[in-house]
C-alpha cells in the first residue's frame, strides 16, 4: 500500500501576481523580481548583522597590523644587511649608525647587539660596546662566524695597545 499523502506533496502554490516575498500583496511593475513596494523597502534596508560588521572591522585592523609589522621587520632586515656590507669594509662607524636603527626596533636582537660589540670595539667606542654587551652577555650564539668574530673582537680589545 503506497502511501501518497496530499500533505507530503504539498507544495506552496505561488500566486504570480502577488509579491513573491510576502504573497499579500499585489507586486510593483517594472523590477526584475515581483515584490511589493514594503517587501523592496524593507530587503534593501536589510541591516547588516553586527557580528558581520565586527568581523569585517577585526579583519581590517589585523589587515593593517600585519603590513606595518612586515615593514617593521623588512626595514629591520634591511638595516642589519647596510651594517653587516659595513663592518665587512671596515667602515665602522656606518655600521654604527645603521645597527642603532635596529637596536631601536629590536633592542634585544643578539645579531644586531654583536655587531654593535664588534663595530664599536672597532670604532673604540668602550660605551657602546658595553651596553650591547651588557645586553646579550647571557645568551647563546649559535652563529659559529659572528662567534668567533666577537671573541676575536674582545681578544683584541684586551691586548693593551702599544701608543
Ligand atoms: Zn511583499
Amino acid at each position: 500500500m503506497e502511501e501518497n499523502t496530499p500533505s507530503a506533496v504539498q507544495e506552496t502554490e505561488l500566486n504570480e501576481s502577488l509579491c513573491v516575498n510576502c504573497q499579500v500583496n499585489p507586486f510593483e511593475a517594472g523590477h526584475p523580481i515581483n515584490l511589493c513596494a514594503s517587501c523592496r523597502t524593507s530587503l534593501i534596508n536589510y541591516p547588516i548583522p553586527k557580528w558581520i560588521k565586527i568581523f569585517a572591522i577585526c579583519l581590517g585592523v589585523v589587515i593593517v597590523v600585519s603590513i606595518i609589522r612586515t615593514q617593521f621587520y623588512i626595514s629591520a632586515a634591511i638595516d642589519l644587511g647596510k651594517s653587516e656590507k659595513a663592518i665587512e669594509n671596515k667602515e665602522y662607524l656606518t655600521a654604527k649608525r645603521e645597527l642603532a636603527k635596529v637596536l631601536k626596533k629590536f633592542p634585544n636582537d643578539l645579531k644586531a647587539n654583536a655587531e654593535m660589540i664588534i663595530a664599536s670595539a672597532y670604532s673604540f667606542d668602550r660605551v657602546a660596546a658595553g651596553t650591547a654587551f651588557d645586553k646579550i652577555v647571557d645568551k647563546q650564539i649559535d652563529d659559529d662566524d659572528l662567534y668567533n668574530c666577537l671573541l676575536y673582537t674582545s681578544d683584541a680589545a684586551d691586548e693593551p695597545r702599544h701608543v
